[in-house]
């Protein structure tokens, strides 16, 4: 059985990096929160400002990246930055931006995890957990995402991918502090070079770059540094998951199996687990 207490920052931070659609730079602040307050993403626009409580219901969008919003604002980008918090324990915190999305940094959750640690975190009360006691299942297209009962919080996932460097990858994860910064934090997102061209050339990801993501043409990595993992990109997908199952607000005890799912689907599969209420109880 997991427990364990909330926990905020000590201190707050600020960075400014770019971010991956508008290209803009982007200063980004967080901030500690009170416990069981959540987290909230609050958009600085000069005088005005909105608040977003970061939270599965309140995804907008899926495409490309999760995007969350509220009476008419929005925040993009929410998955590295939530997948850091959930695996440094961080439960309760408050995000300020100044543009449109959280900074990209280098496509990967390794740069918020040093900064997150180095103020260092304060405990706070208990915390709940959601424990899964039957399977809960969601399907589309040719990929599923299946929460099971497990004594713990680990990851299975998959990917299949037509393409020479990717091709059919698994990767399982038993969640912990350690794992998460050792094997998951590091994989960086990835795309395909056309793909970029294309989204460019409308004017999104306008901010992407081998900085900040692996990019494929038809054969191969091109990426002078090469990869951080021979298998970064599944990786990189149980990052993505992990951030966003988090925005379900309770930390789960169960075994995610996924198979090609990404953010739309990893979010479908939160909406049926809080439909199917005889499938879990909480815990703490
Ligand atoms: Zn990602």
């Amino acid at each position: 059985m997991l427990n364990g207490r909330q926990h905020t920052l000590a201190k707050e931070i600020t960075l400014k990096s770019i971010g991956l659609h508008t290209g803009r730079k982007i200063s980004m602040k967080v901030l500690p929160a009170d416990a069981d307050a959540g987290i909230t993403f609050i958009r600085k626009n000069g005088e005005n400002s909105f608040a977003t409580k970061s939270a599965y219901d309140a995804v907008t969008a899926t495409t490309l990246a999760t995007t969350i919003g509220a009476d008419g604002a929005s925040v993009s980008t929410v998955e590295h930055l939530m997948s850091a918090f959930f695996g440094l324990g961080i439960d309760n915190a408050v995000v300020e931006l100044t543009g449109p999305e959280v900074p990209i940094m280098d496509g990967s959750a390794q740069e918020f995890v040093a900064l997150l640690k180095s103020v260092g975190l304060a405990t706070q009360t208990r915390k709940k957990f959601l424990v899964v006691t039957a399977p809960v299942s969601v399907e589309e297209g040719d990929g599923s995402a299946t929460l099971l009962p497990s004594d713990r919080f680990e990851l299975t996932y998959s990917i299949d991918f037509a393409h020479p460097s990717i091709g059919k990858q698994s990767y399982h994860v038993i969640f912990s502090q350690e794992n998460y910064e050792k094997e998951i934090a590091p994989a960086r997102t990835f795309g395909f070079l056309h793909d970029v061209e294309r989204l460019q050339a409308v004017g999104l990801a306008l901010g992407g770059s081998l900085a900040n993501a692996v990019v494929l043409d038809e054969n191969k990595v091109i990426n002078k540094e090469g990869l951080r993992f021979s298998n970064e990109f599944v990786r990189h997908k149980i990052l993505d998951a992990i951030g966003d199952l988090s925005l379900l607000g309770t930390p789960i005890q169960g075994h995610l199996v996924a198979h090609k799912s990404g953010h739309r689907l990893n979010n479908l599969l939160l909406r049926e687990l809080v439909a199917r209420k005889n499938c879990w109880h909480l815990d703490g």
